[in-house]
């Protein structure tokens, strides 16, 4: 399967992670696009051009959409508990980049994150128990910090989340040949980040960004702009 390339060929990974930053930017200095999102509607009814995929948390408190201050048809938003990866998650990521043309994946964490609690604290209930496995390779990985090993120390949550949203990211290239090759051909990114639940701020952890080293540089030049 090919990129229908049905994203403008000026979208860029890169740039497409700058859209992303300057409108968290927007988001947090209360400065968001005045949109008609009902003529957004009419606009989207024939297709959709979505340059991002945005792999979140189902946390109520972070919507992709708002908190990256984007439209109608503007991102593909996967959500679910702890931001994880399964057969379904890697399916869309690869109907977003292969077949719709999104030139970046985000995996994007949160602070505070109930799921990654729960599996600090080894949770076992129902379905959810399944879910909370897919956190315990960051569990494992946390365990250089100091204090208690629990959903008690503030600084061991924060660590799981940020080692869960880097495992995840570097998982989608590992297990998604399609989504690597088009890594590999500089047509898509993968750009892991967290969210600050408590002020707004999106912070990408710029030395993981997976993108080709030219497109590193446009990442870099866009940031001195
Ligand atoms: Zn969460």
């Amino acid at each position: 399967m090919r990129s229908h390339d049905l994203v403008p060929n000026s979208v860029t990974p890169a740039k497409a992670l700058d859209i992303l930053k300057k409108g968290n930017h927007r988001f947090i200095n209360n400065l968001k696009v005045n949109r008609n999102l009902l003529e957004q509607v009419n606009e989207t009814k024939d297709g959709q051009w979505p340059f991002a995929a945005i792999l979140s948390c189902m946390d109520s408190r972070t919507s992709a959409e708002l908190v990256f201050d984007q439209g109608l048809g503007d991102v593909f938003s996967i959500r679910i508990a702890g931001n994880v990866i399964s057969e379904n998650v890697l399916g869309s990521l690869e109907y977003a980049t292969a077949a719709a043309g999104s030139k970046l994946i985000v995996v994007l964490g949160h602070s505070n994150c109930g799921a990654i609690k729960g599996a600090c604290d080894h949770v076992k209930m129902g379905h959810l128990t399944t879910l909370l496995d897919r956190i315990q390779p960051a569990v494992e990985n946390a365990k250089g910090i100091s204090g208690e090993h629990n959903s008690s120390n503030p600084e061991f949550v924060q660590e799981v989340a940020k080692l869960n949203v880097l495992h995840t990211a570097k998982q989608i290239v590992e297990s998604s040949p399609i989504i690597k090759g088009l890594v590999e051909e500089g047509k898509v990114g993968i750009a892991p980040g967290m969210y600050d639940i408590a002020t707004g701020i999106v912070t990408f952890y710029e030395s993981d960004i997976v993108m080709t080293k030219e497109q590193m540089e446009e990442v870099r030049s866009a940031q001195m702009a």
